[in-house]
């Protein structure tokens, strides 16, 4: 396996995938951000300070966490956790959070704007802007503000404006696209914080390279607790960006195996799905060419998971890349598949994962008894589950 290049290039393209599909408005926005975030990433105090957010205010390092009675029950692989969901607001978000705030304060942008789909961007995103005292405003689709009402609470609470948006499906991609069009109109003011390794050059590098920090302290960590490299990663693919974090510093060790889990939704077959590896077809949809679920004519098709973190036409432009090299393998978990790993790793571990998460954990649970007992699996532990109590307890009638 040759060393795969640097990506993306200047203009922000992933082989045929990614690059800047946005109005004419909006160009110039995205050229100062790529080039005031170039300027960020060398300067030692932008990295001082964003690495002392991350270990106070956050809680980095997380651990890597053995799950002992897990890896027993399934009786082969040992079973690493790398623990997301300990991080402050509850799952790996808040690493970009920080990141893109520290950037936006750089270029004197005082007001904050985000979509959110299961909220954990939203609240990651209210969290940071409460701390430097910035105006925030977060669009959510009305149809997730329902199911993750626990979530619009801790938004308010936290000093946003959630505006509620009806359009479409009114879910996430809705909720984008009034996000964008704020965007448009306030630019001067205004910075938007994207929540995944998605839509318009440079928001997949910048969002991917605040999240690398989960698979640099997770390859630092297995190394001193087993002496060597990890044989599987494995992470929940919505936009991208958790997985793309632990998958990338690795990503040149070929004996690590990398697999990334959609949402399978109601089964493949049913159409009831957000498993764009599985169907999904070539388009563009939100700044960037990438897989999207969409029909023949390009129509993005509508999208089910039980998990809203998870519920998107589009997949980061990286993994559609990575994909095609053949580097990363993409399999899904069916919404039961994963209300059954919820339940099963909160029993075993004493951990309730976020329903997003338990995607990953669903997928731990089909290929570790297959493994050898020397075998070695990191799982991304991406977030925790308080925000989906209500909702699992509601499917199994508890
Ligand atoms: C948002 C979210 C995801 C999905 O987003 P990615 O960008 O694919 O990581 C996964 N897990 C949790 C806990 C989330 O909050």
């Amino acid at each position: 396996m040759p060393a795969l290049p640097q990506l993306p290039d200047v203009h922000g393209h992933f082989g045929p995938y990614g690059g800047m599909f946005v109005p004419e408005t909006l160009m110039s926005a995205l050229n100062d951000l790529a080039v005031e975030y170039e300027r960020a990433k060398n300067d030692p105090i932008f990295q001082s300070e964003l690495d002392e957010l991350l270990r106070d205010f956050a809680g980095r390092p997380t651990p890597l966490y053995l799950a002992e009675r897990l890896t027993k029950n399934l009786g082969g692989a040992k079973i690493y956790l790398k623990r997301e969901d300990l991080l402050h607001t509850g799952a790996h978000k808040i690493n970009n959070a920080l990141g893109q705030i520290l950037l936006a304060r750089r270029m004197g942008k005082t007001r904050i704007i985000a979509e959110t789909g299961a909220g954990q961007h939203g609240v990651a995103t209210a969290t940071v802007a409460a701390h430097f005292g910035c105006e925030c405003v977060i669009y959510m689709g009305s149809v997730d503000m329902e199911r993750q009402a626990l979530n619009v609470a801790r938004m308010r609470f936290l000093g946003a404006t959630v505006v509620p948006v009806t359009a479409g499906q009114a879910t996430l991609k809705e909720a984008i696209n009034e996000a964008m069009r704020d965007w448009v109109t306030n630019v001067r003011t205004t910075h938007y914080i994207l929540g995944s390794a998605l839509g318009s050059h440079p928001y997949p590098m910048m969002v991917r390279d605040f999240h690398r920090v989960i698979g640099i302290e997770a390859r630092r960590q297995i190394q001193e607790r087993e002496g060597r490299l990890p044989d599987v990663l494995l992470a929940c693919v919505g936009g991208g960006s958790n997985a793309i974090g632990l998958f990338h510093p690795f990503l040149n060790d070929k004996s690590v195996r990398m697999i990334g889990v959609e949402a399978g939704g109601e089964g493949i077959r049913t159409g009831k799905h957000a498993a764009r590896f599985q169907g999904g077809r070539l388009g563009v949809l939100q700044g960037t060419k990438t897989f999207v679920l969409a029909n023949e004519d390009g129509q993005i098709e509508l999208t089910h998971s039980v998990s809203a973190g998870l519920d998107y036409a589009a997949v980061g432009p990286e993994h559609s890349y990575l994909r095609d090299q053949k580097r990363i393998e993409y399999d899904y978990a069916t919404d039961d598949e994963a209300l059954a790993a919820f339940r099963t790793l909160a029993e075993t571990e004493g951990i309730i994962p976020a329903l997003e998460t338990a995607h990953a954990i669903a997928h731990v649970i089909k290929i570790a008894p297959r493994m050898a007992p020397k075998g070695l699996i990191i799982v991304n532990c991406s977030g925790r589950g308080d925000k989906d109590v209500s909702q699992a307890a509601a499917h199994f009638s508890m």
